[in-house]
């Protein structure tokens, strides 16, 4: 429900004065449509005009306003020479240049004699001292009406800095007033102003700290934000708590035969975690949980625990993955620890042929499949369950958050959601990102006698490598080395890694193979396979091995231009390494191109092994647009708030929005807002799921 005179947000930028078509079409491009786009687009700078010299005291490269007197004007009859008008004071002269300009405007806002106000750069040219192309120029009478600062906008192609300032002038005049949604009492302690007027002072500063984002207006739109973000996670989660879900009865037969079965025991935190999702899966209320803990801290076998457990009580399973080689890792173990229970097993991705892909669906839909393994394509429209109890999606950071949102939507409202991330994710980011979801922490990693060296290499000692994977060789391991891809021209391409690939073939010869984002998925699947069954010893690869991909035998892995990666992404693709009984090898190699910045970074790796303070300097030194694949599942979640600066925000926001859902008001109040951030339409998907 949207107020008649908020129209005035959501109507197309065009209906703007001063946007006409071509002006129209640069904003789009910008993703800048309606004119509350438009407004959240603020001012990143601003140009000072209050320094005021006298001609005597001019400072080239200054942005100055000065007040002068015309004294004549110069119009060459040579087409390429400027016309030029000459101006003085009591204490000196200055010639105002003009490029591009005729002779009869120069004349009417320039006449002789008149008493002007000009503003723009001094530079100097030929022992005088001129403005080219001043940004305004006006008569003294105006003086209180011209703005002495001036915010910078992003600049348009082939648009005036002017002809902008001129459009937010304009829109800003109309914004028209909208009622407080938040409590009074956060809009005082804060000193925050209304909606409005904060709208209105970030785009009309008086000093560079009024659009800093810690200035208070800065603050109060990115609360509004931060809030609707969060808000819309609290109305999921009441939702979800206010349906009844059959709850799953089961015993502990099937854990108790999986745990035999396995090589080693159960950590406290792992059986903890069992626990938690036992009683999640056992209330009446759907769950959805994000399990989190670092690389290699056992994540895999909780699940298949937690899904054998929803087998139990008769309900069906789905484990989705990001790749076709972690789902056909997961079928594999599944398979090896479960050959005493009597249920079925299958995998469903776009490698299975059509005919299988047919049979599989059908055997889905009547129940006769128990466990489902795939990858993105276990959420087709085509693919039915039969009574679908428990989504798993591993990984999942390589998911964005609408897909998930509409994913437990999906499921059915007996589905349980559990979520599982390797890389552990900072306060903030969950608030912002997964706050509708109960959280486990893995903490422990299983104890083990070996450990992961890291170690930092310059390129030009690549040659050296070869004889130590002849030593790794000769003991009868194996060893993955990584390439980055390179993006070139908006093209991804494979040059590094098909290089390093002839490379190394010459001194390793029928012992290594290549893998990467561009072969078909069940050759993957065979070079995969391959590599586990040590037919060769060097896998080459981009980072397609980066997700969960376990070979106990490959304790060394190297990775080049390692300075391009994340930080967080690069401690996940060490994680390939360590897993068996023989201590793991890492060997991080830059280029020459490499920034002080980056050596930084890479030594943080060498430090230190614990995934959390990892993310969190990854956090710092990145932004947070960039950390764990956020990049990857292409969203952007925030429009003006900068979850990094402003995390303080998030507590406050979670305190108000938690407020307001347990007092079970209608969330019309805040439907604008929403609307404003955008987040209307994941509100459709929860009213009509
Ligand atoms: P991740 O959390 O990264 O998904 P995995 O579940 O793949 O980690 O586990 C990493 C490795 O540790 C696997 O080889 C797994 O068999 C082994 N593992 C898991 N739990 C334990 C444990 N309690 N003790 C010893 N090894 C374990
Ligand atoms: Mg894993």
């Amino acid at each position: 429900m949207i107020e008649k005179n908020f129209n005035f947000f959501f109507n197309p930028i065009s209906k703007t004065k001063g946007i006409g078509p071509k002006i129209q079409k640069l904003f789009n491009e910008k993703k800048i449509e309606s004119n509350i786009d438009l407004i959240f687009n603020f001012p990143y700078g601003l140009i000072d005009r209050t320094h005021c010299p006298r001609l005597n005291n001019l400072e080239i490269g200054k942005i100055s306003t000065i007040f002068v007197k015309v004294k004549k004007h110069n119009f060459p009859r040579i087409r390429r020479l400027p016309n030029t008008v000459q101006c003085f004071d009591d204490t000196g002269e200055i010639n105002i240049v003009f490029f591009n300009s005729r002779e009869n405007y120069i004349k009417e806002i320039l006449p002789l004699n008149s008493e002007v106000i000009i503003s723009g750069k001094i530079n100097f040219y030929k022992n005088k001292y001129q403005i080219t192309n001043p940004d305004y120029v006006t008569s003294v009478n105006n003086e209180d009406k011209v703005s002495k600062i001036m915010p910078t906008y992003s600049s348009l192609k082939g648009v005036s800095n002017k002809t902008i300032n001129k459009i937010y002038e304009n829109i800003t005049k109309n914004i028209p007033d909208v009622p407080e949604w938040h409590r009074d009492i956060v809009i005082q302690n804060n000193n925050w102003s209304s909606f409005k007027d904060s709208l209105i002072q970030l785009h009309n500063p008086k000093k560079i700290e009024d659009i800093n984002k810690n200035s208070l207006a800065y603050e109060r739109i990115s609360f509004d934000e931060i809030f609707s973000n969060l808000l819309i996670f609290s109305q999921i989660k009441k939702k979800n708590l206010s349906i009844y879900k059959k709850p799953k009865v089961f015993s502990s037969e099937y854990k108790l035969k999986i745990v035999k079965n396995l090589s080693f025991t159960l950590t406290k935190d792992q059986q903890d975690i069992i626990k938690e999702i036992e009683d999640g899966l056992k209330k009446d209320k759907k769950m959805l949980r994000l399990l989190q803990g670092d690389v290699g801290s056992g994540k895999t076998i909780i699940s298949i625990i937690s899904g054998l457990n929803v087998v139990a009580s008769g309900f069906q399973v789905a484990l989705m993955c990001p790749t076709e080689i972690l789902a056909t890792q997961h079928l594999n173990l599944m398979k090896s620890i479960t050959q005493e229970l009597n249920i079925k097993i299958e995998i469903l991705s776009s490698g299975v042929n059509k005919k299988r892909q047919i049979e599989i669906k059908k055997e889905l839909a009547d129940g006769a499949i128990n466990f489902l393994i795939g990858t993105h394509s276990l959420f087709q429209e085509t693919v039915s369950f039969n009574n679908l109890g428990l989504i798993i999606i591993d990984e999942q950071h390589k998911f964005g958050v609408k897909q998930r949102i509409n994913l437990s939507e999906k499921g059915g409202k007996n589905c349980d959601v559990l979520l599982m991330s390797a890389t552990p994710i900072p306060r903030t980011l969950i608030l912002s990102t997964y706050g509708d979801m109960d959280i486990s922490t893995l903490r422990e990693k299983p104890f083990k006698k070996t450990k992961i060296i890291t170690n930092i290499i310059p390129e030009k000692k690549i040659p050296d490598l070869i004889n130590l994977i002849k030593n790794k060789i000769e003991s009868k391991q194996q060893v993955y080395w990584i390439c980055p891809l390179i993006e070139e021209s908006k093209k991804v391409k494979l040059t590094p890694v098909l290089e390093r690939f002839e490379y190394l073939k010459k001194y390793f010869p029928e012992n290594v193979a290549v893998m990467h984002g561009n072969l078909k998925n069940d050759e993957k699947i065979n070079v995969m396979k391959d590599f586990l069954d040590k037919k060769f010893s060097i896998l080459i690869s981009t980072t397609v091995v980066e997700v969960g991909v376990d070979n106990q035998n490959a304790n060394t892995i190297i990775i080049e231009n390692s300075e391009r990666f994340g930080l967080a992404q690069l401690h996940q693709l060490r994680g390939r390494v360590g897993r068996g009984n023989e201590d793991g090898e890492c060997i991080l190699i830059y280029s020459k191109s490499i920034s002080e910045n980056g050596k930084k970074r890479l030594k943080i790796l060498k430090e230190s092994n614990d995934g959390f303070y990892i993310s969190e300097q990854d956090l710092k030194l990145r932004g947070f647009g960039d950390i764990i694949g956020y990049k990857q599942s292409g969203e952007k979640d925030f429009i003006v708030a900068d979850p990094l600066y402003h995390s303080h925000l998030f507590e406050l926001a979670k305190q108000e929005t938690d407020l307001f859902t347990e007092a079970n008001l209608p969330i019309d109040k805040f439907s604008t807002l929403l609307k404003f951030f955008k987040k209307d339409k994941i509100l459709n998907i929860i009213d009509t799921g």
